[in-house]
């Protein structure tokens, strides 16, 4: 099969590799007919994520069709078309159980390289390096999908592929964020990051009860989609001292809750963010915290800080005496996204939410290469990208 292939930082490329097979009896094969780059890709494809090997297949937002499935798989049966959680998980251990699938205790077969790391390790994840399982990815043409009979959902003929295909991780994640903000009616939510996470967090603080959202990026026509879609009221952070903005929009008092939806590779202005380019750049610092700095100070006391970004290891000259002492709570996490997809369907089917107006490039598998270059550059209004496998 063709899929997209990681060689090294900036070095993708579209080569043959053998098709996936089935390995264990809860398995299934999936013919992949849409697949996503995602923002954390970009942390791949920059080179900040270690315990990535040259011929690792990327890609964790894909859906397709059942080819064929294990012994232990009685739910789906070959030609059904599912969205695959970015998640693997198994459904019975602790954590499962809880409906905290992220943390799955079954599915990370390099548990003992995320312990040494994080000190415990979490669930497996699709084209994400070593530390998350290893798994190869689903910007292919055909991927393995372990604990088949636990992760992906069945899809009606009647929804097109775009229509669902962000229930892989966009959807779940910008709504898990909003969630863990506990909005009380009344509440003014700001949120960093007008990608694909940021505006489904707009849409979701919204429907949760918000009164308010903030938006906070500094590229025009995002911030232009955050206020056109969802009514949220858009700050330029090149433009404006967001830390007086906020001040100014809320009384003086700071958000009730603010959402991370940039994660480790933040940009920033000022002393602060060449010092993040300067430290990441000679590996003393893994993350660029910018958005989390900011957060931390402007939040109002007793508010709710929710990180939805990806952030792979350690950060410096964080201000944890204002969260202490301020009396901030932190939510975060990997999405728990088996816990989303059925909710979170039928939300799409009622037109809460409407994830294909993200998609702004559609191209062939073959381009991904260029897509990856296009994206990371922000080139062309890039917000979303969806490959298709089986384009002619
Ligand atoms: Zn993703
Ligand atoms: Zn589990």
């Amino acid at each position: 099969m063709k899929a997209l292939i990681w060689h090294d930082k900036h070095d993708v490329r579209v080569e043959s590799v053998p098709d996936p097979v089935l390995i264990n009896p809860r398995d299934a094969i999936i013919k992949i007919t849409s697949t996503a780059i995602c923002g954390s890709d970009l942390h791949l494809y920059d080179g900040f994520v270690p315990g990535m090997h040259a011929g690792d297949i990327l890609g964790h937002e894909f859906m397709g069709e059942v080819m064929e499935v294990g012994k232990g798989v009685r739910n789906l049966k070959p030609g059904d078309r599912v969205v695959v959680p970015f998640t693997i998980a198994c459904g019975s251990c602790f954590f499962c159980r809880q409906s905290q699938h992220s943390l799955c205790e079954n599915s990370n077969p390099n548990a003992g390289i995320a312990e040494k790391f994080w000190g415990h390790a979490t669930a497996g994840v699709y084209g994400y390096a070593d530390i998350t399982g290893g798994y190869a990815g689903g910007q292919a043409e055909y991927a393995r999908v372990p604990f088949a009979d636990v992760g992906p959902i069945k899809i009606d003929d009647d929804l097109d592929d775009e229509q669902v295909l962000f229930l892989s991780d966009l959807l779940p994640t910008g709504y898990m964020a909003a969630e863990n903000c506990d909005i009380q009616p009344g509440d003014v939510v700001a949120v960093w990051g007008c990608g694909p996470v940021g505006q489904f967090a707009i849409q979701s603080a919204y429907l949760l009860g918000a009164e308010r959202v903030i938006a906070i990026d500094r590229f025009p026509d995002r911030l232009q989609m955050a206020s056109d879609w969802s009514r949220a009221e858009a700050l330029n952070y090149e433009y404006v001292n967001i830390a007086e903005a906020l001040k100014e929009m809320t009384g003086g008092r700071g958000p009730d809750a603010c959402i991370d939806a940039v994660g480790m590779e933040a940009h920033g202005t000022g002393l602060l963010a060449a010092y993040d380019r300067a430290k990441q750049w000679m590996g003393a610092e893994t993350d660029r915290p910018m958005v989390l700095r900011e957060m931390m100070r402007t939040c109002r006391n007793g508010g709710t800080i929710s990180i939805a970004g990806v952030y792979g290891g350690f950060i410096d000259t964080v201000p944890i005496g204002s969260v202490m002492n301020r009396a901030l709570t932190i939510k975060t996490g990997q999405t728990h996204v088996q816990r989303y997809l059925q909710p979170l369907l039928d939300r799409i089917r009622q037109g809460d939410f409407d994830p294909e107006r993200v998609i702004t490039h559609r191209m062939p598998l073959a381009e991904a290469p260029q897509a990856y270059r296009m994206f990371r550059d922000k080139q062309d209004g890039y917000v979303k990208v969806v490959l298709k496998p089986w384009a002619n």
